[in-house]
């Protein structure tokens, strides 16, 4: 049997139409398959990769933690250096009133904590999220998905979750003393990358501080540089009560936080205590990886590229196929007029060379996030086969 057959038949199958890549190594943006040949990656893993695949310094930092020690305990309990070097680190990085750091295995369970986190510290139950929205796929995070077709299936799911459109004020009206938390992204990506207007995430932010409801801002993938800041709540006038963050947290290890105040944090420690309990959370590998990834990030001028690298894709991406492309930084969705075109180009693309895919809630957007060391030549490199891509299968 092929690998490819052996995949299909025993690894767990969730998609109608598995993009069915082999890789065999991966380094900057590209990714390698079994005959050596590279393939520009254009999602980095979906947000993941920031600083590219493989980085010499995160490969470093993970070999240095693996002669000293992997597991050795549940989260919280015994003093891990790598946990307290990059909790230090986000917290030299974050507002004053984030700097307490949970670490998770996950940006999914980073949500179910920030839930747990927001009614243990309200005592409240109330929550309100947006259509559209992504936060994970875990019961607590699917409640406040915004999508019946993903959540139907799995009902019940958790009550007194109420959903608004992205950008509508009615929202405002419903944040009230009652509310435990509202979760909502920066930027929704999994929309397509929608960008709401600053003054609607600054008067939620004021809502909140006006009941007591606690503000949860999901950054799982607009952090770490890839709207151009290494958070995207620096450029909109807020700070939220607790971040989200994973996907390019751990530098290509799996990794989430939820990032509050320490006042609120603490409500974790007491009735219950473990108010909420990981085995591997911030495991010490995860965090010597994602230490040295943000280093790596700091360290470059690339956050500082990104504008005018989104600019190049707009200008370069011209083809009458291409109805529009919406984006925030580099991230971004091409838009066609259908999934069925979509799912053509990205097949094609990825005979081509260039590695993409499309987005949960817009099927018929393809979907760009390479990592941020991506060079200008390479993104016009990756312009000219989408557009050939497009051509082969439009004229094909
Ligand atoms: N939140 C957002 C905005 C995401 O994009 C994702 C993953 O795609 C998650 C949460 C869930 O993260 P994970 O897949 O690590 O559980």
């Amino acid at each position: 049997m092929t690998t490819r057959e052996l995949f299909l038949r025993h690894n767990a199958q969730t998609s109608e139409a598995p993009l069915c890549f082999e890789v065999n190594h991966a380094e900057g943006v590209y990714l390698y398959d079994n005959e050596n040949k590279p393939h520009l990656d254009l999602i980095g893993g979906i947000s993941v990769s920031a600083v590219g695949h493989s980085h010499p310094k995160v490969l470093q930092a993970i070999q240095e933690q693996l002669h000293k020690y992997l597991h050795v305990m549940v989260y919280g309990e015994v003093i891990q250096t790598p946990q307290v070097h990059y909790a230090k680190a986000l917290a030299d990085v974050l507002p004053a009133t984030l700097q307490s750091v949970y670490f998770t295995n996950s940006g999914s369970e980073a949500t179910e904590g920030a839930m747990k986190l927001a009614k243990r510290f309200t005592r409240r139950t109330k929550i309100i999220s947006f259509r559209n929205s992504y936060h994970g796929s875990t019961q607590g995070a699917l409640s406040v998905m915004g999508s019946e077709y993903w959540q139907q299936a799995f009902r019940p799911l958790l009550p007194d979750v109420f959903q608004f459109d992205y950008g509508s004020n009615d929202v405002l009206t419903a944040i009230d003393t009652q509310t435990a938390c509202i979760i909502l992204e920066p930027v929704q990506s999994e929309a397509g990358v929608l960008t709401p207007e600053t003054a609607w995430l600054q008067a939620i932010r004021q809502r909140c501080s006006e009941t007591g409801c606690l503000m949860i801002l999901d950054e799982i993938q607009t952090a770490f540089g890839r709207t151009g800041s290494l958070f995207r709540f620096e450029q909109c006038g807020i700070v939220p009560d607790i971040l989200l963050l994973g996907k390019a947290l751990g530098g290509g290890m799996p990794m989430g936080a939820f990032i509050a105040d320490k006042k609120i944090m603490d409500s974790l420690s007491t009735q219950p205590v473990l108010g909420h309990i990981t085995t591997f959370g911030g495991h010490p590998l995860c965090c010597a990886a994602g230490l040295a990834s943000l280093e790596v990030l700091l360290s470059n001028r690339w956050m500082e590229t990104v504008k005018e690298k989104e600019a190049l894709f707009h200008s370069t991406l011209k083809h009458p196929f291409i109805k529009g492309i919406q984006s925030c930084g580099l991230l971004m969705a091409v838009e066609f007029e259908s999934f069925e075109l979509n799912k053509r180009v990205i097949d094609q693309c990825i005979s081509n060379g260039v590695f993409t895919d499309w987005f949960l809630f817009a099927p018929h957007c393809l979907r760009l996030a390479p990592p941020l060391c991506i060079s200008t030549d390479e993104i016009e490199m990756a312009c000219k086969f989408i557009l050939k891509s497009i051509d082969e299968v439009t004229h094909g």
